[in-house]
């Protein structure tokens, strides 16, 4: 069926497969795309007579979908770049849930506004950034953000989130786990500094930057490198990112471990230690193990990869066997990142 409301479009048994970055053949039983946001009153108003699950889609690199998607996709494709000053030190930048999150980056660095540039090369959209609260190199989201703009589906209207609503923690939000059906984010506004301060926690960051000046460009440049030779492109090789969260661990069960694994690779955090679920999972030898269509990433073992022809219950089997293995070697269970849907 091919149903025509107003002007957005509904099409039935929708191939998804162009639209994940794992490649897994899903089907949407309903599909739509979202281009502005005064089209979600009419997306709701079909979703009143034709009550179904929503499931909102970005770029797609964080999802582990089902071959059959039940109810309505909605894409959401919504444009957009405003900035105005901010102070004399900032400017603030709303751009729209639809646009790309990397050419965003480059922008706003070709732009001379700065902040974004440790979050280069992270694929999807600006709207599905605040939902796991992105992060990378020592900065996240949360650090950057001034205000998230979303429909409330509950209240029915447009409003904007301060920080602190959206509930930002570690690769979690609001938007994650706590009200995950509530709100479809429409834009995100960023304060972003005229001054450029790195951020260079990280030494795989600053061993990548060497001995040279340190400006925007080459932290820019930099994280692309690093992350081109560490991470298999998602339009050659189907994965969605880090599979699993670094596991948090208390201080007295993180001295245990270091006890028994003198290499173990950790970092405070509040609660207790961050182990590095990479280190954990090379330890159990599983870098390059593969299960018939799906694999750990040879160069990075927190990546899950379609080796061809997979489909979402190989990727649960090899997840199962690598929480298994580390369970049983480390006593610590690893979580997934990406979304299982439905
Ligand atoms: P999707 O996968 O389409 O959706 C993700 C979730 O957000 C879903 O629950 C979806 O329903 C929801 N959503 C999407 N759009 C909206 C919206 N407008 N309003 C409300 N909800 C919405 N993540 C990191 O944090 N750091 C990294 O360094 C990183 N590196 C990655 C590297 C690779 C190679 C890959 C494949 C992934 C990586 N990721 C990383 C994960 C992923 O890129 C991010 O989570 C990204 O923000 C997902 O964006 P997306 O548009 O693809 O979202
Ligand atoms: P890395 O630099 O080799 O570090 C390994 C792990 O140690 C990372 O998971 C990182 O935690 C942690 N770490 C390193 N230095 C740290 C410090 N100074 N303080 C606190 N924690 C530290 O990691 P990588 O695999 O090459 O990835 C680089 C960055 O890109 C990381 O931030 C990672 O999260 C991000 N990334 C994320 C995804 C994803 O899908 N989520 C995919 C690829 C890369 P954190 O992960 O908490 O930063």
């Amino acid at each position: 069926m091919n149903a025509v409301t107003d002007s957005l479009q509904f099409r039935s048994e929708y191939p998804l497969q162009e639209l994940n970055t794992f490649g897994l053949p899903a089907v949407a039983e309903y599909y739509t795309e979202i281009h502005a946001a005064d089209q979600l009153e009419q997306l709701e108003q079909w979703l009143k007579r034709h009550p179904m699950p929503l499931l909102l889609l970005g770029g797609g690199s964080n999802l582990v979908l089902a071959d059959r998607v039940p109810g309505l996709v909605a894409r959401i494709l919504i444009r957009g770049w405003h900035r105005s000053d901010l102070s004399a030190s900032h400017v603030r930048l709303r751009v729209g849930a639809g646009e790309n999150w990397h050419a965003t980056v480059e922008k706003s660095i070709e732009q001379g506004l700065y902040g974004l540039e440790n979050l280069a090369l992270i694929p999807g959209t600006v709207g599905a950034a605040p939902v796991q609260n992105i992060g990378a190199y020592g900065v996240e989201l949360k650090d950057r953000v001034s205000a998230v703009e979303v429909f409330d589906r509950q209240e029915q209207c447009l409003r904007d989130l301060s920080p602190e609503a959206c509930r930002f923690g570690y690769r979690d939000s609001l938007f994650k786990s706590i009200e995950p059906e509530r709100y479809i984010i429409t834009a995100v506004e960023f304060s972003l500094a005229r001054q450029f301060t790195a951020e260079l926690s990280y030494a795989g960051l600053r061993e990548g930057l060497g001995n040279d000046p340190v400006t925007p460009k080459r932290v820019f440049d930099t994280v692309c490198r690093i992350r081109r030779e560490k991470l298999p492109d998602p339009t050659e090789i189907g994965n969605a990112g880090s599979f699993f969260k670094n596991p948090v661990v208390s201080a007295g069960q993180y001295q245990q471990l270091q006890h028994r694994f003198e290499s173990l690779v950790a970092y405070p955090d509040t609660g207790g230690y961050k182990l590095a679920a990479g280190w954990l999972i090379d330890q159990c030898g599983l870098k390059g193990f593969s299960l018939e269509h799906v694999g750990v990433y040879p160069r990075q073992a927190l990546v899950l990869v379609n080796l061809g022809a997979a489909r979402r219950e190989d990727i649960e089997r090899l997840a199962r066997h690598v929480q298994q293995m580390v369970q049983e070697r480390f006593g610590v269970r690893l979580e997934p990142e990406p979304r299982f849907y439905p």
